[in-house]
């Protein structure tokens, strides 16, 4: 029996030109969003981007992702951290995890203490429905300047 998770991240049009060395370092480590898999073994069988706002290609890529076994979807961490957070998270997630059956995990690397550093200034986060959302990857403050 295949015991891997199999995962798929979809990352934020914002960072279309980024190469996934966060992602690909804390999936990896297991750090992050992806310290849900300590121990376990894991598969990435996905990777694209929303396509720029706002986000038509989340009805697309969930399709192939399912397809290549997906058990999980990422909402990378730049849909969180961004300037300003992607308005339509909370949308996303629901989409995903209504049409898939699916676990929908908001964030992969942990967020860089610069990041925390420009959004405590801008109070972006000071909203309470924000805590579960950047639980998994608030890490801590060594772990997020390891990031930067
Ligand atoms: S802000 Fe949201 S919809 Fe816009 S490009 Fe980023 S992830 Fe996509």
């Amino acid at each position: 029996m295949d015991t891997k998770i199999k995962i798929g991240i979809i990352i934020c049009d914002r960072y279309r030109k980024c190469a996934g060395g966060k992602c690909l370092r804390s999936m990896r480590n297991r750090e992050g969003a992806f310290s849900h898999y300590t121990g376990q073994e894991v598969e990435l069988v996905g990777y694209t981007t929303c396509d720029g706002c706002p986000g038509g290609n989340i009805e697309y890529a969930g399709d192939e992702m399912i397809k290549n076994g997906a058990q999980v979807i990422h909402l990378a961490t730049g849909f969180l951290v961004g300037y300003p957070p992607c308005p339509y998270i909370d949308t996303f997630k629901d989409f995903l995890e209504k049409r898939y059956k699916i676990r929908v995990v908001l964030g992969t690397h942990p967020i860089p203490q610069k990041y925390l550093d420009m959004h405590t200034q801008l109070g972006t986060w000071e909203d309470p429905a924000w805590k579960p959302w950047l639980a998994d990857t608030m890490t801590n403050a060594e772990t997020r300047k390891a990031y930067d």
